[in-house]
C-alpha cells in the first residue's frame, strides 16, 4: 500500500492484520500462583533477566512515533510487582492514547491512586471467585481475596475505569458464580456512580498445562445461558466478541480456543518479560529479541517480527 507523505508506516502482517496495541509482560514474578496460568505464553517462570524500564518506554515510543501504535497493556507475572511501574507509565503518558494493566489486584489498593496520577488509564483485575476457599485454591495462596476486593474499590475510586473483571471459567470450580459476579459488578457500578465496570468471562486456554483440560468449561452452554438471561446482545467488531447485558451489567465473553475469528482479528504484538517480541501467545519458536534502545534497531526488530505473524487458529495450509 502506498503511503502519503508524512503518513506513518503501519505494521500490517501477511494476513492483513494491522498492529494496534503492544502488550508488555513486565515481569515473570507473581505474588499468586494460579493453577491454570499461561504466564502470557512464556511457559514456566524462569530466571531470565527482566526488561528494563528504559527499553519498555523506548519500544513504546518508537511504536507510537513510527507506526502510530498508541495503546499499551502491561501484564506479567504481576505487573504491580515492578517497583518502577509508576515511572514506566509516567515515561510514556505523553505519547500514548491508552495505557492499561492487567493485575491480580493484590497490590492495587496501595498503588491505584499513584498509578492513575502517573497516567494509567484503566485496569483489568483478575477475579476468579468471590468465595475465599475457592479463590485460595485457584490462586494457590491464602487471605488475598479481601485485598483484591479492596484493590478493585480503590481502582474505581481512582478513576482507573472502565474496569474489567477478568474471570477464567473453570469447570466444576467457579462456573456457578457468573450471577454472583454480575452482582459484584453491579455493586462496583453503584460505587462508581455509573457503568464503570464490566465482567469479562474468559475461556481457559489449557495449552501450557494439559492437566487443565479437565477444567475446561463448556463455553457454548455458558453463552446459551447468558443469551437466555440477557436483555440485549451486541457483537464487538474486534474478534467478534459478544457482549450480553444481564441485570444491567455488561458481560463480555472471550472465547479464543479454536476460534479463527479471534486470530483473524488479532491486532496486538507482545513483548516478553525478558525483552523479546512475541507474535503469538501460543508460540515461542519465533521470538525476536530487542537488544538495545537504539531507535533503528527497534524499528527493524518490529518489522522483522511482523514477518513471523500468522494466525494460530485458521492458518491456510
Ligand atoms: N497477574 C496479572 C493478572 O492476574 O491479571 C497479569 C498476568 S495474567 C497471565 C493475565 C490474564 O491472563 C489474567 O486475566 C488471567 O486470568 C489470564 N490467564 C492466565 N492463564 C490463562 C489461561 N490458561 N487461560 C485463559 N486465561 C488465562
Amino acid at each position: 500500500m502506498k503511503r502519503e507523505k508524512g503518513e506513518k508506516e503501519r505494521l500490517i502482517d501477511d494476513y492483513g492484520r494491522e498492529i494496534r496495541s503492544l502488550r508488555f509482560s513486565l515481569t515473570n514474578r507473581c505474588n499468586l500462583n494460579c493453577i491454570y496460568c499461561h504466564n502470557e505464553g512464556e511457559g514456566r517462570r524462569g530466571e531470565s533477566g527482566e526488561i528494563s524500564a528504559e527499553l519498555v518506554i523506548e519500544i513504546a515510543r518508537v511504536a507510537s512515533a513510527y507506526f502510530d501504535i498508541r495503546r499499551i497493556k502491561f501484564s506479567g507475572g504481576e505487573p504491580l510487582m515492578r517497583d518502577d511501574l509508576v515511572d514506566i507509565v509516567q515515561g510514556m503518558r505523553d505519547f500514548e492514547d491508552d495505557i492499561s494493566a492487567t493485575t491480580n489486584g493484590v497490590l492495587l489498593s496501595k498503588y491505584a491512586a499513584e498509578l492513575a496520577d502517573a497516567g494509567l488509564d484503566r485496569v483489568n483485575v483478575s477475579l476468579d471467585s468471590l468465595k475465599e476457599e475457592r479463590y485460595d485454591f485457584i490462586t494457590s495462596s491464602r487471605n488475598n481475596l479481601p485485598k483484591v476486593i479492596d484493590g478493585i474499590y480503590s481502582a474505581i475510586d481512582a478513576g482507573l475505569t472502565s474496569l474489567k473483571l477478568n474471570t477464567v471459567l473453570l469447570k466444576g470450580i467457579n462456573e456457578d458464580e457468573i450471577i454472583s459476579m454480575v452482582g459484584f459488578v453491579r455493586e462496583c457500578n453503584n460505587r462508581g456512580g455509573g457503568e464503570v465496570a464490566i465482567l469479562q468471562l474468559i475461556e481457559l486456554i489449557p495449552s501450557f498445562n494439559p492437566s487443565m483440560l479437565n477444567y475446561k468449561a463448556d463455553f457454548y452452554g455458558i453463552e446459551a445461558e447468558l443469551k437466555s438471561k440477557a436483555s440485549a446482545i451486541k457483537t464487538r467488531r474486534l474478534q467478534r466478541r459478544r457482549k450480553y447485558f444481564v441485570d444491567g451489567v455488561e458481560v463480555e465473553v472471550v472465547h479464543p480456543m479454536d476460534n479463527t475469528a479471534f486470530c483473524a482479528n488479532c491486532s496486538r504484538l507482545r513483548i516478553t518479560s525478558d525483552g523479546k517480541i512475541k507474535s503469538c501467545l501460543l508460540r515461542n519458536d519465533n521470538l525476536v529479541p530487542v537488544e538495545t534502545v537504539d531507535e533503528k534497531h527497534i524499528i527493524n526488530k518490529l518489522r522483522l517480527a511482523m514477518k513471523y505473524r500468522e494466525p494460530f487458529f485458521g492458518k491456510k495450509d
